[in-house]
């Protein structure tokens, strides 16, 4: 396994791999790897066959936390995440710095972005204003450096997935994003670097997000069409049973277009985002 750690270095790797006529899959993460990571990167393998090449990038990416957040707590354990990785054969792992990525400060150094300007706005968009613009720009510099045929993200993050997905159409990137399932704990709670976080009783609150996505599938099951206002009275409840649980958003909306419904029927996807004790949780699934 070849670890990059300069700009340079993948490019190289990746035009060389490319000359060659291998196929290229990326599976962009923040690290401190788990289970859901690698089924990524197992869904890269596949798409790319035995003789192409799996890059795991592992970045956590300032320009998508806000001041108030966990940037600089985010959990980091690099030698733990190559390990896994080699355990899976992934043929590269692209591990830049900040001054790789983002180089000067920010007047006279880095100095543009890309920005998706409608799937952005809301849910995830609308209660971390700058998050998605940094993410599509580290995704595109990714692109750009990886230089990969296909590029593999989680449901777990479905806005995410939407606003890659259309920046890669508008902006023509000539690859293909492949979206693979979210992967739980044993008692359904979605898994997430962030659940480090979450001590003593706040692990066990935690599974409160998958109650509030299997409520919401019973009463759509039982009714057929159930408002989406009411809905979410009734998530809000649920949620705030657990004494340090507390609800951001919840939405009702078309998985295609992500526009809200405001009646919601199967078919409808659901996502919300809890606050756990100080740490933000989300989920999302169809109904
Ligand atoms: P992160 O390291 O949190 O930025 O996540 C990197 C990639 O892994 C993103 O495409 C996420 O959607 C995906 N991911 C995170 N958690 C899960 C999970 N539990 N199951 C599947 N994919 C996941």
């Amino acid at each position: 396994m070849q670890i990059a750690s300069t700009i340079a270095a993948m490019q190289r790797l990746a035009r060389k791999w490319r000359r060659a006529g291998a196929a290229i899959g990326l599976v962009p993460t923040m690290g401190y790897l788990h289970q859901g990571h690698l089924s990524l990167v197992r869904v890269a393998r596949k798409s790319v066959g035995k003789h192409g090449k799996v890059v795991v990038s592992i970045y956590v990416n300032p320009a998508q936390f806000a001041p108030t957040e966990d940037f600089s707590k985010y959990p980091r354990d690099l030698k733990r995440d190559l390990r896994l990785l080699r355990g899976e054969g992934v043929d590269a792992v692209f591990a830049p710095a900040d001054a790789e990525m983002y180089p000067g400060d920010v007047a006279a150094g880095f100095s543009t972005y890309v920005a998706e300007e409608n799937l952005s706005k809301i849910m995830e968009g609308a209660s971390r204003p700058a998050h998605f613009r940094g993410v599509t720009t580290v995704v595109a510099k990714l692109f750009n450096i990886a230089q990969p045929d296909v590029a593999v993200f989680g449901q777990k993050d479905f806005q995410q997935a939407a606003v890659i997905q259309r920046m890669v159409r508008d902006l023509n990137f000539p690859l293909r994003v492949v979206v693979a399932p979210t992967v739980r704990e044993a008692d359904g709670l979605a898994m997430s670097s962030r659940n480090k976080y979450l001590e003593g009783g706040l692990r066990r609150q935690a599974v409160v997000l998958r109650r509030a996505l299997d409520a919401a599938r019973s009463a759509v099951k039982k009714s057929k069409k159930v408002s989406a206002s009411a809905l979410k009275a009734d998530v809000k409840k649920l949620i705030e049973t657990e004494p340090d649980a507390r609800l951001d958003y919840v939405e009702f909306f078309d998985p295609e277009t992500l526009m809200p419904v405001a009646g919601v029927s199967a078919g409808a996807q659901m996502a919300l985002a809890v606050f756990v004790g100080k740490t933000r949780l989300i989920d999302n699934q169809q109904l």
